[in-house]
């Protein structure tokens, strides 16, 4: 298979930022598990350089960059400013021509489901049906697409009861009577199948500061489950939807509960700058997008918070720390709850989930998610905080008797009434 001239050259000209040193090794997931410099950054970015000088991707190419999370945190640890996460939108959309059929029919049916709530839930009730470790053991035995479809009913299940909403009725009437900001907050497609109780905690959060919150209509997916799959199209077609959604709002900012939602939006300039239609929207749109504790950390706190008394492991979303570069709000708002004693949560960074990685490189990820698990509970911690739903799927899926929890929903519990967890 060939690469485009234009693909080759972009790719070339960011394959030559690299000067091999190698500083990006200790930081990736995957090069810790397999030790092969064909799954390290500096690996891949030389099969690139290969594919891109030749014009052709070589299917080991494929093979490497699958593997690959996409967790960029092999970005800001360069010296030489290497954008990887560039090469890899690239490589990833190259090498999805390489595909056989059924592999592209797997991921084209995941994409057709996964970001659409409406398709999402009878997914969601046939595994709360099928729950249980029997049939997951019985697919696993079906070999490579078996060990898929097991990953896949596994996720779907253990996040059905993650994210609930809250019973809200001893809520009402209890926000301040001034409103000092306006915000919109992404509901998000995964979250509002499954995380619902996040978005509900984080209006209850904002609204008990004096924030004003709507949830504006004809929102869908943001595009980062697309993106990650190297279907560019697609994403542009969710970010213009976005775009159109978010367009007529009078808020100071958008708002986002989930790390890989975020990542995604403030990149849509870059992936609709060939759209003189939508450009410039793109960039409007992405300068207001925040992470809610960005947000809530931008802001003087006014709501009492009640005391918590708990141990809580933060979990550091790769899309929150690396791609949005966001790393003490989230720990200043765990951290400012009464009670809390918040640690690290340790291990390779990275939890292996990685949009549909974890559903696609089914044994690489469980290998990172047990050493993230054998950290966490080191920790001794009776409850892990997660910024991104992906995250916390992965680490309810891999952690038995430790709560998986949104810092925002730790919040609510601790604007609600404090206590012990
Ligand atoms: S990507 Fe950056 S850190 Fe990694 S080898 Fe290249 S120059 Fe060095
Ligand atoms: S994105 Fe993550 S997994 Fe991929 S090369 Fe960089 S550090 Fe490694």
């Amino acid at each position: 298979m060939t690469v485009e001239i234009g693909d080759s050259k972009r790719l070339e000209l960011l394959v030559s930022a690299c000067v091999h040193c190698g500083f990006c090794l200790p930081a990736c997931p995957t090069y810790a598990i397999t030790k092969d410099e064909c799954d390290s950054p500096r690996g891949r970015i030389l099969l690139l350089g290969e594919a891109a000088r030749s014009g052709v991707v070589a299917p080991s190419v494929r093979r490497h960059i699958d593997r690959c999370i996409g967790c960029e945190a092999c970005v800001p640890v360069c010296p030489s400013g290497v954008r990887y996460d560039q090469m890899l939108s690239i490589a990833r959309r190259l090498v999805n021509k390489k595909r056989s059929i059924s592999d592209r029919m797997w991921r084209a049916a995941l994409l057709k489901v996964l970001p659409y709530p409406e398709r999402m839930r009878p997914l969601k009730r046939l595994a709360t049906l099928l729950s249980g470790s029997v049939s997951v053991r019985l697919l696993r035995q079906m070999g490579p697409f078996g060990s898929k479809l097991a990953a896949l009913l596994l996720q779907g299940w253990v996040a059905g009861d993650l994210g609930r909403q809250a019973d809200a009725s001893h809520r009402e009437g209890r926000s301040p009577s001034e409103t000092r900001g306006r915000v919109a907050l992404v509901s998000g497609c995964i979250a509002a199948t499954y995380f619902q109780g996040v978005t509900q905690d984080a209006r209850f959060v904002l609204e008990q500061e004096g924030i004003a919150v709507s949830v504006p209509e004809g929102q869908g997916c943001c595009g980062a489950l697309s993106a990650h799959a190297g279907e560019t199209e697609q994403a542009a077609g969710f970010a213009r939807r976005m775009i159109d959604a978010f367009a007529p709002g009078d808020f100071d900012a958008i708002l986002v509960t989930a790390a890989g939602c975020g990542a995604e939006m403030k990149r849509y300039p870059e992936l609709l700058e060939n759209d003189p239609a939508y450009s410039e929207r793109a960039a409007g749109l992405a300068g207001r997008v925040m992470d809610i504790s960005e947000y809530l950390c931008a802001i003087d706190p006014i709501a009492p918070r009640g005391r918590l008394v708990a141990r809580v492991a933060y979990h550091e979303a790769c899309h929150l720390a690396w791609a949005q570069g966001i790393r003490s709000e989230p720990r200043r708002l765990l951290n400012g709850i009464p009670g809390l004693e918040v640690v690290e949560s340790g291990g390779l960074g990275c939890c292996g989930s990685g949009g549909l990685y974890a559903l696609e490189e089914v044994e690489l990820a469980d290998e990172i998610g047990v050493r993230k698990r054998d950290a966490v509970l080191a920790t001794g911690a009776a409850v892990v905080a997660s910024g991104n739903p992906g995250c916390s799927i992965q680490l309810a899926k891999i952690l038995e008797g430790v709560e998986v929890i949104h810092p925002v929903s730790l919040l609510a519990r601790s604007l609600e009434q404090g206590g012990s967890l």
